[in-house]
């Protein structure tokens, strides 16, 4: 039973070693630090194992051969133990000559050399057949190549300590711990007890002794990573399992139950390990996604700020054009006036050059100041400081005056221009006077712009408690592309331009915004270039 007991233990902590080592891998596979002890944590269990093995097997010729192998994986333990006390904290280094040309081969060597009849002979049966073997003076090769590998290791290792901060310092001190009592366990157990008193009953549970470092330092490993339930809880479940299905292997009755309970408990431990490593990735691929969240949150507040400043500059923007248009007013209104007066010979009379000069300054300005009237209009939408004054009113008075003041245009074109509508009705709005002839003139004089020959017809009708006034004119008609974004701001067609008419592309966005302001209704229809144009505004009638 008491050997029982040996095994068991022996095998938790060889499962447990495998199960650390491989936790630490898989949470982070490039990190030389996690690296290392994965190589330690598996070197350490085949020596744990072995180590049991060699005292326990009856076969002289594997017995010398295990005796053997346990000393060559010693050398790796110790290698490993140097390597990762070497790189800790750091999870990347660059290894320096000394280190892959020189101590590698040089523990290679060791590590072959141990296997030779120069390190034990041969062994002998004491103390109930456990095996002591006989030493030769290679050995010492052995004792002094890993005995430095650790001494230096932990030299390496404190220096290291010194100088970190203090929530380092804590892990240092953790892996230190069990260092030391790893250290201390196998010096008394496996050297104090068997060289000086004879008494060798601890030395196949080295790798019990060895467990409590792999676990500290698996712990410091793994403590800023792997604070993870779902994690921990399957290692934890893995471990149980391994425990469960070795103490079967313990009571296996016959050698058939033997090895199909072994089967069972490598079978057990690797797919415990497979579930651990998807676990860990599961818990990565969270951690990431929750990682890429946080960094979108901060780009929002980023963007939104952004998007604050660009309302901001907008707006500034806005306030600047209105500002500049209003400037802009009073010296046009003073140029226009002053070329009207040259023009109707308030300076006396003017030489036929001088009138066709005063003709163009006339309508130059005339057209800046439709600009700058477009230009405060759109300032005014977009600083939301549009105000309507409204009032019933008889829309066909009001179409019937722009198409009064716009005769002219059209006369000046040979366009005809019509109006049409019954003369004894009323068409009565509700609107803001000025605005709404801004928008009827807007429309007509469009349709005369755009028709190079041909009529305009202008008319109004009523129907169902709606007023519908139209401009049907024979012009240079719009495509299809164009129509739905024809009541946008700046939009001018290509045949607009072609056409080599002046205009801002703002008449139609002004428009649109004072009728939907009214609560009416504003669309264009053709048939394409070339097709002439249909405009349409539909408003409530009014109750008078
Ligand atoms: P502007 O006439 O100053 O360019 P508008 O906003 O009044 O600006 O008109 C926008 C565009 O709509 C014009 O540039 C032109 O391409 C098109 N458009 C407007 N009315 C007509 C029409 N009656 N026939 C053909 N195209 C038109």
């Amino acid at each position: 039973m008491l050997n029982n007991l040996d095994l068991l233990s022996v095998g938790i902590a060889v499962a447990g070693t495998i199960i650390l080592g491989f936790v630490a891998y898989f949470n982070d596979k490039k990190n030389l630090s996690n690296k290392s002890f994965f190589w330690f944590s598996i070197v350490t269990a085949i020596w744990g194992a072995l180590n049991y093995f060699s005292y326990k097997i009856s076969s002289d010729y594997l017995t010398l051969w295990s005796l053997r192998f346990v000393l060559f994986f010693a050398v790796w333990q110790a290698f490993f133990l140097f390597n990762f006390f070497y790189v800790f904290p750091l999870r990347i280094i660059k290894y320096p000559f000394w280190f892959n040309w020189i101590l590698r081969p040089a523990v290679f060597f060791v590590s072959i050399f141990v296997l030779s009849p120069f390190v034990f002979s041969g062994f002998s049966r004491i103390n109930g057949n456990i095996a002591t073997p006989e030493t030769e003076a290679g050995i010492i090769l052995f004792g002094v190549s890993s005995v430095s590998l650790v001494v230096f290791g932990i030299l390496v290792f404190l220096r290291k300590m010194k100088h970190e901060n203090n929530s380092n310092k804590n892990l240092f001190q953790v892996i230190l711990f069990g260092t030391v009592f790893m250290f201390t366990s196998i010096i008394i157990l496996n050297l104090v007890l068997p060289v000086g008193f004879k008494n060798v009953s601890f030395i196949p549970l080295g790798a019990l002794f060895v467990f409590p470092f792999v676990l500290f330092t698996s712990y410091a490993i793994l403590r800023h990573k792997l604070f993870n339930i779902k994690v921990a809880a399957s290692a934890l479940l893995v471990f149980v399992l391994s425990v469960v299905t070795f103490i079967e292997v313990i009571f296996s009755s016959d050698i058939s139950v033997l090895i199909l309970r072994i089967s069972v408990f490598v079978l057990v431990l690797c797919f415990g390990i497979l579930l651990i490593k998807s676990v860990l990735k599961e818990v990565r691929q969270r951690e990431k996604i929750e990682k890429q969240q946080k960094e979108l949150e901060v780009i929002n507040l980023k963007l939104a700020s952004a998007n604050d400043r660009l309302k901001e500059l907008d707006k500034q923007k806005t306030e600047f054009v209105s500002f500049a248009s209003h400037q802009l007013r009073s010296p046009l209104t003073a140029i226009k006036g002053y070329a009207s007066l040259i023009l109707e010979g308030d300076y006396g009379a003017i030489t036929d050059d001088l009138k066709h000069a005063a003709q163009i300054i006339f309508d130059s300005t005339n057209t800046l100041v439709t600009v700058v009237a477009d230009y405060l209009n759109v300032s005014s939408i977009e600083l939301g400081q549009m105000k309507y004054d409204m009032k019933n009113i008889d829309l066909k008075d009001l179409v019937a005056s722009a198409v009064e003041e716009l005769k002219k245009n059209a006369e000046s074109k040979q366009i005809k221009l019509s109006f049409n509508c019954d003369k004894a009705k009323f068409y009565p709005v509700k609107a803001d006077k000025e605005k709404l002839k801004q928008v009827l003139m807007n429309i007509i004089d469009n349709s005369i712009k755009y028709t190079p020959k041909g009529e305009v017809r202008v008319s109004l009708t009523e129907n169902n408690d709606k007023v519908l006034f139209s401009v049907v004119d024979t012009g240079i008609g719009i495509s299809k592309e164009v129509i739905p974004k024809l009541f946008s701001k700046f939009t001018r067609a290509k045949n607009a331009n072609e056409a080599n008419i002046r205009g801002t592309g703002l008449g139609l966005f002004i428009a649109k915004e004072i009728i939907t302001a009214h609560h009416g209704r504003i669309w264009v229809e053709s048939g394409g270039e070339g097709m002439g144009s249909q405009f349409y505004v539909e408003l409530s009638e009014a109750s008078s």
